[in-house]
């Protein structure tokens, strides 16, 4: 019934019912690009910069970072590239920089991303340059990690707003356009994302933070890692919450969490109105051969009753969703 994943490469992620789901990969290295010809990805919904800062001995200079970035770009061509800025501290400690992680009990919920980047700007202000300098004559979509209430968002952006000023005065090539988005990871957020739909451009929902914060619950964590669920209502109410509050914007919604390169996962996401997902290369082909065998009507139809069902075995009714509709 389904097609082999080479020949799924060149069709078109469309559901049965003739819905197109944007199907992107996350990325982190510039050997990581490949994957998009590889896969048919339609671009790069995820970037993550702090890989160069953590493979590095010493902070990437900008003339480093430009040159990634301007490598990823020439090779992703006319598909579109999403740079996070750097996602550093708390786990992600770099030897070279002084986080004082020493003092953290909790690191996920330490001093980390865009708290830890807002207080070093100068690091915020180098990272802006290359990306803005490596996008001249392009369009540079760039977002913001773990942002916690709207103002850090604010502030992230006026810096970037600042920066391009400032090359602007130099004489400096610029991007023709930039994109900024947020990530969706502190479960708070949701609470004022309304105040901040009207300046955002795009929004991505990290479920693998999102969902840690969501449980307070430590998903490295060898007790608790079977413990819940990503298909449990408690996930799905806020997705599809979520989604109710973005729907009357222009923003484009969209996961990058690793939960959307698992079929049933991205078929539940489909399910609450997600309808872009930047996921592992890997998980490409297999999450097409689900769209491309799914009635999202249907699905969408089949949604309130499943999110009203107890939590006790969530996985259970998409697998019998999915194999009585034949996806
Ligand atoms: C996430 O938290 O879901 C996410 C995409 O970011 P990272 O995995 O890099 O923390
Ligand atoms: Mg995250």
């Amino acid at each position: 019934r389904r097609a082999n994943l080479a020949t799924l490469r060149d069709l078109p992620a469309v559901t049965k019912d003739g819905v197109p789901i944007e199907l992107m990969i996350n990325a982190g290295l510039r050997e990581d690009v490949a994957a998009l010809d590889l896969t048919g990805a339609r671009g790069i919904g995820l970037f993550r910069t702090e890989f160069q800062f953590l493979v590095s001995a010493t902070l990437p200079a900008r003339e480093r970072q430009q040159r990634l970035y301007r490598d990823v770009l020439d090779a992703a061509g006319d598909r579109p590239v999403i740079f996070r800025t750097v996602d550093i501290g708390g786990d992600k400690a770099l030897p070279y920089m002084n986080t004082d992680t020493a003092l953290e009990e909790n690191p996920a919920m330490g001093w980390r991303a865009l708290r830890l980047a807002l207080e070093r700007e100068g690091l915020l202000k180098v990272q802006a340059r290359a990306l803005m300098e490596a996008a001249a004559g392009r369009t540079l979509n760039v977002m913001f990690p773990m942002v916690s209430e709207p103002w850090e968002y604010e502030a992230a952006r006026d810096l970037f707003v600042g920066q391009r000023a400032w090359l602007a005065s130099h004489n400096k090539k610029l991007p023709v356009a930039i994109r900024y988005g947020a990530m969706l990871e502190v479960p708070g957020l949701v609470e004022t994302l309304d105040l901040m739909l009207p300046h955002l451009d795009f929004l991505s929902i990290g479920t693998n933070d999102l969902t840690q914060f969501l449980f307070a619950a430590d998903r490295a964590h060898p007790r608790l890692a079977e413990r819940y669920d990503w298909l449990s209502p408690t996930v799905m109410r806020y997705l599809s919450r979520v989604v109710k509050i973005v729907a009357g914007s222009k923003v484009a919604l969209g996961v990058c969490g690793e939960m959307g390169g698992r079929p049933l996962e991205a078929m539940a996401l489909l399910g609450v109105g997600i309808e872009r997902l930047s996921i592992t290369p890997a998980g490409v082909g297999p999450v097409k051969a689900m769209i491309r065998s799914l009635h999202l009507g249907a699905l969408r139809a089949a949604m309130p009753a499943i999110l009203a069902q107890p939590a006790a075995d969530p996985r259970g009714q998409y697998q019998q969703w999915a194999s009585a509709h034949g996806v």
